[in-house]
């Protein structure tokens, strides 16, 4: 059973960017929903004047809105054989002796186990006993219609641009016929994001727009620290905490753990005890082992910028081809991280002596 708080189909805050790496792991169905494909895509740092763009002949980046996209899932997930659901928020939930109870807005729901992914607020999780460890940081998404010339200019590219935000990035993801357009940041503390995102569209050149639907929202960029199953509650997506640090990129794990809960379920045939153990074992050799390998990367963008622009500066056409091999699904952070010689085991040695000085 799926059970949805919304109806379907609902906005969901999101750039809908849908790397090649994510959609290779869905079903091909979900190309009635892709606005545009990208096979660019254009990488600055705004401050140094540095420009760099990556080709491919596959599309980089599929772009969707999730409405559509996560209706379609959902009618998947229909079609073959599961229950949904909507309208219905989950508010509470009690472990039985063989099972699980979710109160929910129309009644309660019995089940053997519960995968929640609930996203970056998880009531689930906070219901289920988590605390909160993850960093969340604030992210704004507007949906931006132009005039054409400005549309023309701006759609054939997923564009990236550092030096906008305080230790973050803003983004223009073109789809059928508008712009997302957003930014997010890394910092602790306020940032006037809505300040930011207002320059940056003065800087992309747009000085009028016909209508703009402005979102905003948290991702979390660290997962939860220790088991992401407890009991009878495995925890996917955002509720976990799978966002790519580099990217801030998060459909592709979303995706993934809940494939990953699904094979623990079936491996171990709904075990309670050996269920939960599975499903981390699986996590910590996949996923969990690519988001730390991914850390000393995130760490030069984010927090080192003037390192970072120096370090681009002397080899950034070679990183921004590694990353593009990397949302591709084509290399890995954590392969990279074994290859002696690589940059990113440079960085992490990099990363490590410069915290210890620090320290
Ligand atoms: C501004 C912004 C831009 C982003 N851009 C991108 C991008 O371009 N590409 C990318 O890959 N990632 C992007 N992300 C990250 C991405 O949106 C998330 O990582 C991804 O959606 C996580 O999927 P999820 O299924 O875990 O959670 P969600 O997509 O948040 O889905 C959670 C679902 O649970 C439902 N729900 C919540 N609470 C309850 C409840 N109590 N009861 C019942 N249902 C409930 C919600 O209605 C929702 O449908 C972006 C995030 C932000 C904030």
């Amino acid at each position: 059973m799926l059970i949805e708080k919304a109806s379907l189909p609902r906005y969901k805050t999101c750039g809908g960017g849908l790397l090649s790496r994510a959609r290779r792991l869905l079903p091909a169905s979900v190309s009635k929903t892709v606005e545009r494909e990208c096979y660019a895509a254009e990488l600055n740092f705004i401050q140094e004047g540095l420009h760099f763009v990556t080709r491919r002949s596959d599309p980089i980046i599929a772009m969707t809105m999730r409405a559509e996209l996560d209706y379609l899932l959902a009618a998947e997930a229909q079609m073959m054989g599961a229950r949904l659901v909507e309208g219905c928020s989950v508010t509470g939930i009690t472990e039985l002796a063989h099972g699980v109870e979710l109160q929910t807005a129309t009644g309660p729901v019995h089940a053997k186990f519960v995968v929640a992914a609930d996203g970056a607020n998880s009531l689930v999780a906070r219901l289920s006993g988590w605390n909160e460890a993850r960093n969340l940081i604030p992210a704004l998404e507007y949906e931006v219609f132009v005039n054409d010339e400005d549309f023309e200019r701006l759609r054939e590219r997923a564009r990236f641009d550092f030096g906008v935000a305080p230790e973050g990035y803003a983004w223009v993801f073109p789809k059928r016929a508008h712009l997302s357009i957003g930014v997010l940041s890394m910092r602790r503390g306020r940032v006037n994001l809505a300040g930011v995102l207002n320059n940056y569209l003065r800087h992309l050149g747009i000085k009028e727009t016909k209508k703009i639907e402005r979102h905003g929202y948290v991702i979390p960029t660290t997962p939860r620290k220790g088991q992401l199953a407890r009991g009878r509650v495995l925890l996917a997506g955002d509720a976990a905490g799978l966002v790519d640090p580099v990217t801030a990129e998060g459909i592709t794990f979303a995706v993934q753990s809940g494939q990953l809960a699904a094979q623990a379920l079936i491996d171990c045939i709904f075990d309670p005890v050996s269920v939960g153990l599975r499903y981390q074992s699986l996590m910590a050799e996949s996923i969990l082992r690519e988001l730390k390998a991914g850390r000393a990367l995130a760490w030069l963008l984010y927090k080192q910028p003037r390192l970072a622009a120096w370090f681009f500066g002397k080899h950034g056409e070679a990183l921004s081809e590694f990353v593009t091999d990397v949302v591709m699904g084509h290399k890995t952070y954590r392969d990279a991280l074994r290859q002696p010689g690589s940059y990113l085991r440079f960085l992490k040695v990099w990363k490590t002596s410069m915290t210890h000085r620090e320290c």
